[in-house]
């Protein structure tokens, strides 16, 4: 159902090494365990792409990482641009992850939320059907500002969003919350 995965589609500037600072670290192992009690299925390959709200920007998985096994530092950037800009900045070993002006937008927009997290689950058809959650009004290719600001439009003040026929995004003030909810969308039958 997704399109094909042909890496990001926003230009891109590596500024230096991520420091693995304490912050960094913590907010980073946080996120791997977070990820640990999600289903397999529901992290895949490299799909799906999570992200927290640094003081200074925000940190994401990188680009072509898998969620089910993220290492630091490999798998992990420090993005500190903005999703308008023409160029994401950041520092780490690997680019960030194609989504993530999605995630910056919805950083700016939501000043509740300190998490995101979007993932491809087995069951979007089903859950589309049944029409029991906000979902973007058409397609929109993944990684591209229309997608993005479609999103956090649909979102509004709510944690969940299905981006039609390719996943959903949940955002929240703590990652409980984020993975509580993809394991109930994971069972809708
Ligand atoms: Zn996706």
């Amino acid at each position: 159902m997704s399109e094909i995965h042909s890496g990001v589609k926003f230009k891109h500037l590596r500024i230096a090494e991520l420091e693995f600072n304490s912050i960094i670290k913590h907010t980073a192992d946080k996120m791997i365990s977070a990820l640990e009690e999600l289903p397999d299925d529901c992290i895949d390959g490299i799909a799906g792409n999570i992200s927290a709200r640094l003081d200074d920007g925000i940190l994401v998985s990188s680009s072509g990482s898998c969620l089910k096994q993220l290492s630091q530092p490999d798998n992990f950037c420090k993005v500190v641009s903005t999703a308008e800009e023409m160029q994401i900045r950041y520092y780490g070993m690997n680019v960030p992850s194609s989504e993530s002006k999605m995630h910056l937008l919805l950083y700016s927009v939501r000043s509740d939320i300190d998490f995101c997290l979007h993932v491809h689950l087995p069951n979007i058809a089903r859950i589309q059907i049944l029409d029991r959650y906000p979902i973007t009004a058409k397609f929109l290719s993944y990684g591209t500002i229309d997608l993005a600001k479609e999103a956090a439009r649909t979102i509004g003040s709510g944690d969940i969003v299905i981006l039609r026929d390719h996943g959903i995004l949940v955002v929240g003030k703590d990652l409980k919350s984020l993975t509580r909810r993809i394991k109930q969308l994971r069972n809708i039958q």
